[in-house]
């Protein structure tokens, strides 16, 4: 039998393995290519992104050393990783008061763990279902004065 051809780039499995992770070689900015950060936990650091296909699109990271997958972290980091994402959720509902969220927590560019929060609102235009593929792919780069407004109502809603 043939070998399957694998369509997952190298680079993947270093990630995934914790060679050069560059969510770990970042440590804990504030800033990074694709957010700005607003909350910090115990356990994880959420972030605004700059392109966002919904209003309040944020991504939440696991920080403290270098985890792929939920089943890698222990009870504790699992419980405190949740929290952390929880409370990310809370400020995005009262920042920007959608009707629901979605936690997705994918991993297949970067595999280091991380959930996007995706706020979904009533006017959106998938209600039921997921956001098309096709709105992340051509997110839109919110304005940086539009940004910087977001940023200051969920830094002021966290207490930073
Ligand atoms: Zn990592």
């Amino acid at each position: 039998m043939d070998t399957p051809t694998r369509t997952w780039p190298q680079q993947w499995f270093d990630w995934r393995d914790g060679i050069d992770c560059p969510k770990c070689a970042q440590g804990r900015p504030d800033e990074d290519d694709w957010g700005s950060r607003y909350y910090e936990g115990e356990h994880a650091d959420g972030y605004l992104q700059k392109e966002a296909m919904s209003r309040g699109y944020s991504v939440v990271v696991f920080r403290g050393r270098h985890v792929a997958d939920l089943v890698d972290l222990t009870d504790e980091e699992l419980a405190g990783y949740w929290y952390d994402v929880r409370a990310v959720g809370r400020l995005v509902y009262e920042v920007f008061a959608p009707c629901h969220l979605n936690y997705q927590a994918l991993g297949n560019f970067l595999p280091h763990l991380h959930t996007h929060v995706i706020p979904r609102y009533p006017d959106d235009p998938k209600p039921g279902r997921p956001l098309p593929e096709t709105l992340w792919d051509s997110a839109p780069v919110v304005p940086a004065a539009e940004h910087a407004r977001q940023l200051a109502g969920l830094r002021a809603a966290a207490g930073r």
